[in-house]
């Protein structure tokens, strides 16, 4: 079955009581049974919600992966896969990453002993060469939330496989439609709903994707065990929101190219960070594992004081200044002062990260406008 195809019959059959062609909202806690132990599959809603149901399995087939589980959010997805971990076990990580997963590493998890390495993962030599006995994980972005680097998801799966660590892949920026990870190598999917997937900023969800069945009933148990599972009715959000995946995200490759490109051309613009770029160091590998470019840009002014990045985050009126991305209105965010504020300035610079990026999440509104939203702004 062709993408655009899979992503609307995805999880989709029509409700057995009624025919309904739409998931119904089960909106209850809990299901009655016919007598101690005699039920039709569900219990109680912690442990199993049908839309739940449909959702987990269309996020399952959209990821080409046997088995999905979805959770409240996204942090609450990579919660339960940290939660796989026994002290002492060593997570290698990506250095750029969405500072909510750094933030949970760091402020949450080291305590229970887990230890977390960050290297550059874009060069799979630092990664292996981190590698040690106790290595049980590794975490990977690509693109990378906010500087749009790629790693190479196939060798950093081949370095997992060889240190008997798992590999999950936070593929949130590329979409299912974009990148599949499981068909690289990789052993867990992780995304934050939230994002493309919904598409309409209307709801915070998180989701996992597997091939294995031991590793999704691990994954399962924790799930019901912690209990960080979504309602009903944002599972019936985020089913509504894939069904238009395909063309979202087609929009946002074309809008996104375009901004890319005349963001480059302006002179009062100084590093553009975008994944479709020829000269962008992580063009071929992207080229090699991605169907499309995406909309997320990063970029820095040439007049990089603080002040004037501000002020062109202050004027624009189409792109609204905010977290998040991926939905269908453009959005404009500041990575050190919001989305990235929770990692030490230091280690933000080091990094690249510097004060004066801006990142923007195209949306899906007529390109020129946005340009001359942008054009206004920068001066
Ligand atoms: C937003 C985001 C998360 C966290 O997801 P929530 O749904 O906000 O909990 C994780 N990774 C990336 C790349 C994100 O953009």
């Amino acid at each position: 079955m062709k993408l655009d195809t899979k992503m609307i019959h995805a999880g989709a059959h029509p409700d057995p009581s009624t025919g309904a062609i739409m998931t119904p909202i089960y909106q209850t806690s809990t299901y009655v049974q016919e007598a101690p132990g005699v039920n039709k599959g569900y219990e109680y809603a912690r442990s199993q919600n049908p839309t739940r149901a449909a959702l987990e399995e269309a996020v399952a087939v959209i990821e080409n992966g046997k088995f999905g589980l979805v959770f409240g959010s996204g942090v609450a997805a990579t919660d339960a896969v940290i939660k796989l971990l026994n002290p002492g076990d060593e997570v290698i990580a990506a250095n750029d990453m969405y500072g909510g997963t750094y933030r949970l590493f760091m402020k949450v998890f080291e305590k229970f002993g887990f230890k977390f390495i960050y290297v550059d993962t874009t060069d799979p030599a630092n990664v292996k060469a981190a590698v040690t006995a106790n290595t049980k994980l590794i975490w990977l972005e690509t693109p990378t939330n906010p500087l749009m680097n790629i790693t190479d998801i196939k060798a950093i799966a081949a370095i997992a496989k060889e240190a008997g660590a798992l590999l999950c892949v936070d593929n949130t920026f590329a979409s299912p439609y974009l990148q599949n990870p499981l068909d690289l190598g990789a052993d867990i999917v992780m995304h934050s709903a939230t994002k493309y997937l919904s598409g309409h900023s209307d709801v915070i969800q998180g989701c996992l994707v597997m091939n294995d069945a031991e590793l999704r009933d691990k994954l399962y148990f924790i799930q019901k065990s912690c209990g960080a599972v979504p309602g009903p009715m944002d599972c019936f959000l985020v089913l509504r929101g894939i069904k238009t995946l395909a063309v979202r995200m087609k929009a946002h490759c074309a809008n996104g190219e375009k901004i890319a490109h005349w963001l480059k051309a302006n002179p009062k613009v100084g590093k553009v960070y975008w994944p479709g770029f020829t000269d962008h160091p992580g063009y071929a590998v992207a080229r090699e594992q991605m169907r499309g470019f995406g909309g997320m840009i990063s970029f820095e002014l040439k007049d990089d004081s603080i002040e004037e990045a501000k002020r062109v985050l202050s004027s624009t009126k189409l792109f609204s200044l905010a977290e998040s991305l991926g939905g269908v209105e453009s959005l404009i965010n500041h990575p050190a002062s919001m989305t990235h504020a929770s990692i030490p300035r230091e280690k933000r610079i080091k990094d690249g990260l510097s004060d004066s990026l801006i990142r923007l999440s195209v949306g899906i509104e007529d390109a020129d406008d946005l340009i001359e939203d942008l054009a206004k702004a920068i001066g």
